[in-house]
């Protein structure tokens, strides 16, 4: 219902011009809008945030295209933060996060088309280990499964016995579990078995859970070397998919480890980051700078005028998904979600 009356609010806000006319008063800012995997089977119904389909980012960039958006290179988008007047009409970088195989195989080739440019930041530990992403994976299964309690024997301490799933704690600790049997399993044979063996225990079959279409995987080296080629560049999203809150010294280490990875691809120094799961704390700036990292992104939308200082750490981007309607899409876009912002900010 609220979704409803937002939608229906943004809909006589785009037939009165509203959006038209945001788009000319914020002509001049900056826009970072972040995706992460494309869909190669029904992982989209799962995660709508995570996964999405060539399809609607063909759509989205489309609208940009035929709004006179302008899309940008990350590092070229950074260096102008100080001077917007500089930038061309209506900038908007594109980045994707993580590192999955279906960003390769179905996005990336969506904006090869429209020969636009793009950012990856890669997560190096996932990546270097070469196996179906467990967290992701196992959630998967738990929702296909469909069931809300379940038996589990021959897994070991911590995960055999009964289940429900409603019980998110018990649930989130069950697939802790999990994920840490599946990270100690470098094989990759032995590792997807393990996979299967638990999607057989809650009545997912082999065939449904379809490891075969790399769908919870990421890019091999391969694939990541090609992806330049596409127009996307390679960034910094953590060795481990996990911001160290509090401990600069760790977050220096872990993008140190990042990066030599992405050196040993023969790629581009990277200069760039994205807090994993948006986390961040007030540490990251100081921490960035000594370890000459240009700008970092967050979760949180909203438009760029000027960064100078601390904000280049901290910029905001938007998180386009399925569960976006196109006019909660058309409004952040437009710079018309950020005025409502402010006009509540000010009440
Ligand atoms: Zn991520």
């Amino acid at each position: 219902m609220k979704k409803t009356l937002k939608l229906s609010v943004l809909w006589l806000a785009r037939a009165l011009g509203l959006f038209g006319l945001s788009r000319r008063l914020t002509r001049s800012k900056l826009r970072i809008l972040c995706y992460h995997g494309g869909n190669i089977g029904d992982e989209r119904q799962f995660n709508p945030l995570l996964f999405c389909s060539a399809e609607h980012l063909d759509a989205r960039v489309r609208w940009l295209k035929d709004k006179g958006f302008t899309v940008v290179p990350l590092d070229a988008a950074v260096d102008g933060l100080a001077t917007p007047q500089a930038r061309p009409a209506l900038p908007v970088v594109l980045t994707f996060d993580d590192g999955w195989y279906s960003t390769y195989q179905a996005l990336l080739p969506v904006l090869a088309r429209h020969g636009v440019p793009s950012t990856l930041y890669l997560c190096t530990q996932y990546f270097e280990r070469g196996n179906p992403i467990p967290p992701v994976v196992l959630n998967y299964i738990l929702w296909k499964s469909g069931k809300s309690e379940i038996d589990l024997a021959g897994f070991g301490p911590g995960i055999d016995g009964h289940h429900v799933l409603a019980d998110r704690p018990a649930t989130r600790r069950l697939v802790e579990a999990l994920v840490e049997q599946l990270d100690a399993i470098a094989d990759p044979a032995a590792n997807r078995a393990l996979v299967e063996r638990f999607a057989a225990a809650v009545g997912v079959s082999a065939a449904e859970l379809d490891l075969g279409s790399r769908r919870f995987d990421y890019m091999t080296p391969d694939e990541l070397a090609r992806i330049p080629g596409l127009g996307c560049a390679i960034e910094l999203h953590g060795h481990v998919h996990l911001y160290p809150v509090g401990v600069p010294q760790r977050l220096k280490d872990d993008l140190a480890a990042c990066a030599a990875v992405i050196r040993g691809q023969g790629l581009p120094e990277p200069r760039h980051y994205c807090y994993p799961s948006g986390d961040y704390d007030h540490n990251a700036h100081a921490a960035l700078q000594e370890i000459g990292v240009k700008s970092a992104t967050t979760c949180l939308p909203g438009l760029i005028d000027t960064a100078t200082g601390r904000d280049v750490s901290y910029l905001p981007r938007f998180l386009d998904g399925e569960r976006i309607h196109a006019l909660e899409f058309e409004a952040e876009m437009s710079g018309f979600s950020d005025f409502l912002k402010r006009l509540a900010g000010r009440g």
